[in-house]
């Protein structure tokens, strides 16, 4: 558990959470059972999307009457994003959901509405207690500078960015960016959406060498090397309790100085790129 930057005086924020993109396509019962073994293992931090089909009905479901427990994310898609269709979006969002509030609500990648009419309808359900802060995702240091130009300080809270071993180009401007002005990094698809490193490369047998020595498993000593930072929060999906729970416990372990530099040695962070990569 870790201090909200999201926002003063907000409960206690997971660093390791629960995504939900395409939790909707496999077995229900079993992504429900997930999400209340992540609950209950605590990974309380859950992200949903207007964009995810059915998966605010299902967080619904599996949450019942643990809304309380969760600090509750949700996005806006960009095309509904106007001043008027933010708001009206995220109280689609508040029903499936079968809440009266998001502890965060962000636009879910930059479109064409201009920035200042998503701001303004952000600030609107927050003075509406509707949402209880605001972010952005897949913004890149201009973009966040730019909302920031517009909104003020203090007002962004996360960013919520593509971050796996095999892609670290966030460390490069928009984690700097973000620590400098107090916002969290939710880094999102932490296994590489479903493309996790083979145990068979070398880089493979760094990971599991070093989960060997922790009495831990890859994944976890990915998830572990990602939230190595203060900051930066994740959010693996996962469609099996035993996932949930593997993940789960990933918040206990610490890795060594010696370790994080073996695995930035054998995933290096790269250039920066021209743009920032997203999903
Ligand atoms: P992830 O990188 O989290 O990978 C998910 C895959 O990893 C699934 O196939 C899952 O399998 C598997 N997995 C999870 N835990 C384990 C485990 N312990 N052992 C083995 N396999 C495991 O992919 P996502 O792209 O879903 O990213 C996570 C979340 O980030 C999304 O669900 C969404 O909430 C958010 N996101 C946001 C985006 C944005 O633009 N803002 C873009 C993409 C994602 P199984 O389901 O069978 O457990």
């Amino acid at each position: 558990m870790r201090n909200n930057p999201f926002g003063s005086g907000g409960p206690l924020v997971s660093a390791i959470g629960q995504g939900t993109w395409r939790l909707d396509e496999g077995d229900r019962s079993s992504a429900i059972a997930a999400l209340r073994i992540g609950l209950d293992s605590g990974m309380t931090h859950i992200d949903t999307a207007e964009m995810y089909g059915e998966a605010e009905p299902l967080v619904k479901e599996a949450l019942g009457n643990r809304r309380d427990e969760v600090f509750l994310v949700s996005k806006v898609l960009p095309q509904n994003a106007s001043r008027r269709g933010t708001v009206a979006a995220c109280e689609r969002s508040l029903r499936r959901l079968g809440t009266d509030r998001l502890d965060c609500y962000l636009l879910h990648w930059r479109g064409n509405y201009p920035l200042e009419e998503t701001i303004a309808a952000f600030e609107t359900l927050r003075a509406g207690g509707k949402i209880l802060s605001w972010g952005v995702s897949n913004f890149d240091k201009e973009d966040l500078e730019e909302t920031a130009s517009i909104a003020g300080p203090g007002r962004i809270a996360c960013n919520q960015v593509l971050y796996h071993l095999e892609e670290r180009a966030i460390e490069h401007a928009v984690i700097p960016w973000c620590e400098r002005n107090g916002v969290a990094v939710v880094a999102y698809s932490p296994f590489g959406h479903g493309e996790f490193p083979s145990l068979r490369t070398d880089k493979g047998k760094v990971l599991a060498r070093i989960a060997a020595r922790h009495d831990a498993t890859p994944r976890q000593v990915a998830l572990a090397f990602l939230t190595h930072r203060a900051t930066i929060f994740t959010i693996p999906k996962a469609g099996s309790p035993d996932h949930a729970r593997e993940n789960a416990a990933a918040g206990n372990l610490a890795l060594s100085e010696a370790e994080f530099m073996e695995i930035d040695k054998a995933f290096p962070r790269g250039p920066r790129p021209r743009a920032l990569p997203m999903i």
